[in-house]
């Protein structure tokens, strides 16, 4: 697939084992790695888009404690789904990815026009990472095996929410690899 870009939203150590650990992100794990093997090979752009919260500062830490904090283990992508050379990382303070980043820019510049978006969790940074993406008017791809949240509940409605107002197709990441 020509014209699409790869975004993996916080598979952080902090989100998969850490302060905010979530058991259910272990499965999306290997399909994960085979996504992005899948798309280097074909040399499409990965691009992981990170949690990197300043401590004292940001809001979002009265709500959930201190978690990906700049510059600590916490805030590196979990060994499993280690970034290779040719693959950018763009630091996020917000929910979503685009929101004060250079995400919209780095985009633009790769010519992408159809965004596959995976990773943690499906209701909350997947849903306001889609939410822009939808917005900024790109097609967007949301693998069912690529995301997860903290239950099943959250999981399906975060799916269903980016169907039915984002018009996000949802392929099993083995679907999505023979359409590359
Ligand atoms: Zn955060």
């Amino acid at each position: 697939m020509k014209d699409t870009a790869i975004i993996v939203v916080d598979m952080l150590n902090d989100f998969v084992t850490g302060s905010l650990a979530c058991e259910r992100a272990q499965r999306i794990i290997s399909p994960l790695a085979e996504l992005l093997a899948a798309a280097r090979e074909r040399e499409l752009p990965v691009i992981y888009s990170n949690d990197s919260h300043l401590p004292g500062i940001d809001h979002e830490l009265k709500l959930w404690g201190e978690h990906a904090m700049i510059g600590t283990p916490g805030a590196d992508i979990i060994p499993e789904l280690e970034p290779s050379e040719r693959d950018y990382i763009v630091p996020k303070r917000r929910y979503s990815g685009f929101f004060q980043t250079g995400l919209e820019l780095l985009l633009r510049e790769l010519g992408a026009k159809t965004l596959i978006i995976c990773g943690l969790h499906a209701h909350m940074c997947v849903r306001h990472t889609t939410a822009d993406a939808y917005q900024w008017g790109y097609r967007i791809i949301v693998p069912t095996d690529g995301v997860d949240s903290f239950t099943e509940e959250d999981y399906l409605a975060g799916l269903d929410y980016l169907r039915s107002v984002y018009g996000a197709q949802t392929p099993t990441i083995a679907e999505l690899i023979k359409e590359l």
